[in-house]
């Protein structure tokens, strides 16, 4: 790819998707492979006035070894100067960008039993750290090509090929036009207009039917509210825009208000493995049954990592002309399936979809409903024959979606 237009995403990323503010620290994570633009985003940090920037260099394939050889114990306990670099952070509030290629079947192989006992027990302490940090410092993920996740891509291309496509896939899908942040503000100002709409409405649940088979009410909070686009960082008030590309509105449920059947209509790649064609049942909110065709002991497994693991954390409405599902790539990544479609989460729920969740603080939106858990894993259930009705708070029924695509 040009590296002009490289020049345009990385600044798209740190000015307008992190905005970067004069004196801040910045910690980048980012894969080996992608050097070369990590570069050219630390050093656009540095222009806009970064104090320092820190990159944290990850490699799957280190991982995957990691995984192998090292014990359970090992694995699972954080060494102090690992602490410590989070206890930096609590303190300091760094930006956090991170630069997603990962592999979508980079870890198959390895003992995910292993892995996931491992990450239960790392998850829990990183959470103390990650509770007095929430909402408080300005994050973006966004995506750039890695060699084995561009050939699962485009397996008839060659390595040098299949890493173009995929660059021209995420910067079209990213809204890299000629004045891309333009282009941004545009799209933000609309997912705002479709997230006031649906908080004025007053719901109480959504019904979610479809072809496929779903059958779902989830039902909300007194105080849920849609969200879409930017957000603004707790105390500073900057504002960033927290995923690149995002197309999504999206609240959090009540904890434990979920009934029905739900059908994915995507493979889920979940720690480096897919889970094919899969369906979960809930009952008072609790996941209480699944299936898939693939991988099905990895999604019960996810479902067991903790008491909230198996409840709903998300809920989000995408429609289906959105510019990923134009593409009809099949990414094999959250950050780019999800905003393809409508999706569900399991896991933790966000407090910043509760109305006034600054003045409530965490244990009031906990007891409000907030799901809480050390995971939060997005599955999609968009398709073209989606409806999806609002019952609202004083008993009408208002089409939210239908055929796939929004109803106002
Ligand atoms: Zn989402």
């Amino acid at each position: 790819m040009e590296k002009s237009v490289l020049q345009k995403y990385a600044s798209l990323i740190v000015g307008y998707g992190l905005n970067v503010q004069k004196d801040q620290d910045v910690l980048i994570q980012a894969n080996i492979e992608n050097h070369d633009f990590v570069l050219l985003c630390v050093e656009e940090c540095y222009r806009l006035g970064a104090r320092k920037v820190v990159v944290d260099w990850l490699s799957q394939d280190l991982d995957r070894i990691n995984y192998n050889y090292r014990s359970l114990e090992t694995l699972s306990n954080y060494e102090e100067y690992e602490i410590a670099k989070l206890q930096w952070r609590v303190d300091k509030l760094p930006c956090l960008l991170w630069l997603d290629s990962d592999d979508p079947d980079g870890l198959s192989g390895v003992d995910m039993e292993k892995v996931g006992n491992a990450l239960q027990k790392r998850g829990k302490v990183a959470k103390t750290y990650r509770d007095q940090m929430d909402g408080k410092y300005q994050w973006c993920i966004a995506a750039v090509p890695g060699k084995a996740w561009a050939r699962k891509l485009f397996p008839e291309l060659n390595d040098e090929d299949a890493i173009e496509k995929l660059w021209e896939n995420i910067l079209s899908c990213s809204r890299v036009t000629d004045d891309p942040v333009a282009s941004w503000r545009e799209h933000d100002r609309i997912l705002k207009e479709k997230c006031d709409y649906l908080n004025s409405l007053g719901i109480d649940s959504l019904h979610y039917t479809s072809k496929e088979g779903t059958d779902l009410t989830v039902g909300f909070m007194d105080d849920s509210i849609f969200m879409g686009g930017g957000e603004s960082a707790l105390g500073s008030g900057i504002y960033f825009q927290p995923n690149i590309p995002s197309e999504e509105c999206f609240t959090s449920p009540k904890s434990g208000r979920a009934e029905g059947i739900v059908y994915a209509t995507m493979p889920l790649s979940y720690q480096g493995n897919l889970i094919e064609n899969f369906w979960i049942r809930f009952e008072n909110g609790k996941a209480v049954d699944c299936g898939a065709e693939k991988n099905k002991e990895i999604l019960s497994k996810m479902l067991e990592m903790d008491e909230g693991a198996s409840k709903l954390g998300e809920c989000a409405l995408v429609p289906n002309k959105s510019p990923i599902r134009q593409s009809g790539i099949l990414f094999f990544n959250t950050l780019f399936d999800e905003n393809a479609t409508c999706h569900l989460a399991l896991g933790a729920g966000f407090d910043n979809c509760v109305r006034c969740y600054e003045e409530k603080g965490k244990e009031k939106c906990k007891e409000e409903g907030v799901n809480e858990s050390i995971i939060h894993v997005d599955f999609m259930i968009g398709s073209d024959t989606l409806d999806i009705d609002a019952i609202t708070k004083d008993g009408r029924v208002v089409p939210v979606f239908r055929n796939g695509d929004w109803a106002f």
